[in-house]
């Protein structure tokens, strides 16, 4: 179950971006992958992948056959996916 109140689960299969925008101030996926790498940092479980951080775009492919795993994401749950 996500934290996040409107979502049931949340898949983070790609990290970081080149900000472009004024708008791109209050990134979203920017605090989520900075959060990711400081757990990375702090050496938490699952979280290596993330250690790049968000200066570097990486597609986690290992995280594409996630999506299909039904007792990880069930039929009909909402899926909040961060790009
Ligand atoms: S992902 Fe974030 S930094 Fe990248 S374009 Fe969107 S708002 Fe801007």
């Amino acid at each position: 179950m996500s934290k996040i109140e409107w979502t049931d689960k949340t898949w983070n299969v790609i990290t970081g971006c080149t900000q472009t925008s004024p708008a791109c101030q209050n990134c979203y996926a920017k605090s989520m992958t900075n959060r990711l790498q400081g757990m990375a940092k702090k050496g938490i479980k699952g979280s290596e992948k993330y250690i790049s951080g968000w200066d570097s775009v990486i597609f986690h492919t290992d995280m594409l056959g996630h999506i299909f795993n039904f007792k990880k994401y069930p039929s009909g749950c909402k899926v909040f996916v961060i790009l």
